[in-house]
C-alpha cells in the first residue's frame, strides 16, 4: 500500500477516522482523555523496548502515539506541522552535553 510522505495526508486521514467515530462529540476530542490514551500507548512503546520486543512490535506502537499525536493536535486545534518546524529550528540552535554518559541537548539554563 503507497502513501503521501506529506503531513497534510496524514492529518486528513487521521481527520476521517475522528469523524468516522465522531470523536468531537462522544468525548474523544477531551485533553484529559487524551493525554490517558497518550501514556497508554507511550507505555506500551516502553514494554516493546523492556521486553526486547521485534522492531516491527515497536513501529506499530509507535505509529499509535503518532496518530494520537495528531488527533491531538485536531482535537486542541493547533498547526503541528508548524509547531514541529518552529521546535525543530529551535533546538537546532541549542548545546549538547554529556550528562551521565549519555548526550543531552537543552538549553542548560543557569
Ligand atoms: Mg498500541
Amino acid at each position: 500500500m503507497e502513501h503521501s510522505d506529506s503531513y497534510q495526508a496524514m492529518l486528513d486521514a487521521v481527520q476521517v477516522f475522528h469523524d468516522k467515530h465522531d470523536f468531537k462529540n462522544k468525548g474523544g476530542e477531551e485533553m484529559t482523555y487524551r493525554m490517558a490514551l497518550m501514556a497508554e500507548e507511550l507505555g506500551e512503546i516502553g514494554a516493546c523496548v523492556t521486553k526486547g520486543k521485534p522492531k516491527e512490535q515497536l513501529a506499530e506502537e509507535t505509529a499509535d502515539l503518532f496518530i494520537l499525536l495528531i488527533g491531538t493536535a485536531i482535537s486542541a486545534d493547533f498547526d503541528l506541522k508548524q509547531a514541529f518546524w518552529q521546535k525543530m529550528d529551535k533546538i537546532m540552535q541549542r548545546e549538547s552535553k554529556m550528562v551521565n554518559g549519555r548526550i543531552r541537548v537543552s538549553e542548560f539554563r543557569k
